[in-house]
């Protein structure tokens, strides 16, 4: 069989590896000139290791991560978590976004990988489809595979009329930087005033990491700095904030990415009898509960284990869906009462099951 994947994110690299495994030959297609990894740091939850493990990744990726096991904050550095949940719960590993890219491409195999190849459209018939490509050559296989993002190109044809949205006021900023003097337990996550989060954490290599995020945000206006600056001020009652206020200070401006955080909405498929959608391409959520990219880690086992049971990949990609779909309506769901947590205690409590669903019910339907 003959795979063709548009785009080299987590995913789509993920799904390179994972098919390569059932004996598939896979041509990744990606439109950048190098393999990307916008963003600083990613937290990678267990579920998602064993993805990676499953495929022989595993030993590799959990080798860069850093334990983390949060903590939910207030605005003065009280701390909480809700009772009743295990640690592994709040756990994850943090890992370099850049250095974590660079392993799942070695995995998937660089000469599998094609740069400067932007995905333009696909043609599908009764025997396989042709996937077109910017520089006008174009690539015939069994199936494509668009893990190519928010921004998807297979999914507008797909799925013409969903668009990526703006999450209406919903902005982050975020960077890497060597760690100096800052306290060694972090602060993440605080949960200050006026509906912003943050904080920063230490991680690979000496690196500290910090974000910044505010739900109903005022529109940005000044440098990515002095807007940070302004979002972590509301995270620093009786002084605990100013660790971070320090780093983002000495932050140079062009390390600091800023995002106004962006969504698909529900579509009413991701595949056809020939083209699945997969990771952000299918279901980019907003960040706010730290896993998208271990939720599209997972697609890329349904689907595998779809089309290792499946007398047709049609039917595969039919049973592929039919998981899929009722997943991120329940991970929609858990979502969306993190975003509505007023407080650190409440979005302790809801971040919790929103990530205990996620590591037990979620995770064995993903493995059924
Ligand atoms: C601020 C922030 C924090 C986050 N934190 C976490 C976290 O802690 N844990 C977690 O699990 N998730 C997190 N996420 C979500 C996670 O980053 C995404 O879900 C994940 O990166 C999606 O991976 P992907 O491979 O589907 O898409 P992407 O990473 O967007 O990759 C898509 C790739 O496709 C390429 N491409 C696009 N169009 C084309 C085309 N037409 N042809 C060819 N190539 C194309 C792009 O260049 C890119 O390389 C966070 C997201 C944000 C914004």
């Amino acid at each position: 069989m003959r795979i063709v994947i548009a785009g080299t994110g987590i995913v789509g690299l993920t799904a390179g590896i994972a098919l390569r495994t059932m004996g598939a030959e896979v041509l990744l297609c990606e439109q950048a000139p190098e393999i990307r990894a916008a963003g600083a740091s990613i937290g990678i939850w267990e579920n998602a290791l064993k993805v990676f493990d499953e495929f022989g990744a595993g030993k590799e990726v959990r080798a860069i991560g850093t334990t983390l096991e949060t903590w939910f904050f207030d605005a003065a550095g009280r701390r909480s978590r809700a009772p009743g949940f295990a640690v592994e719960d709040y756990s994850f590993e943090l890992m370099p976004r850049p250095v974590l890219n660079e392993i799942l491409a070695d995995a998937a195999g660089r000469k599998n990988i094609r740069l400067n190849s932007k995905v333009i459209g696909f043609k599908e018939d009764a025997d396989g489809v042709t996937v077109e490509l910017a520089d006008g050559t174009s690539e015939r296989a069994d199936l494509l595979i668009g893990a190519d993002g928010v921004y998807s190109a297979v999914r507008n044809q797909l799925v013409p009329g969903f668009p990526a949205q703006k999450h209406a006021g919903h902005h982050v900023w975020r960077a890497m930087m060597p760690s100096g003097n800052e306290p060694k337990e972090g602060t993440v996550l605080t949960v200050g005033h006026k509906r912003t989060r943050g904080g920063f954490t230490h991680t690979h290599g000496g690196q500290v990491t910090w974000m910044v995020n505010q739900f109903d945000s005022p529109e940005p206006t000044g440098s990515k700095r002095e807007e940070a600056l302004k979002r972590a001020a509301n995270m620093n009652d009786d002084g605990w904030g100013e660790p971070l206020l320090r780093l983002i200070e000495s932050t140079p401006e062009d390390h600091i990415i800023h995002n106004q955080i962006m969504f698909v909405p529900t579509l009413p498929h991701w595949t056809s009898s020939r083209v699945a959608l997969m990771g952000d391409a299918a279901h980019g959520l907003s960040p706010h509960i730290s896993a998208g990219g271990t939720l599209g880690i997972e697609d890329v086992l349904v689907l595998v284990r779809s089309m290792q049971r499946s007398s047709s990949l049609a039917a595969a990609l039919v049973e592929y869906e039919k998981n899929r779909k009722p997943h991120y309506q329940k991970v929609h769901e858990l979502a969306d009462a993190v975003e509505r947590a007023g407080d650190a205690e409440e979005y302790a409590l809801h971040q919790a099951r929103f990530s205990h669903w996620m590591l037990n019910d979620g995770a064995a339907n993903s493995r059924t």
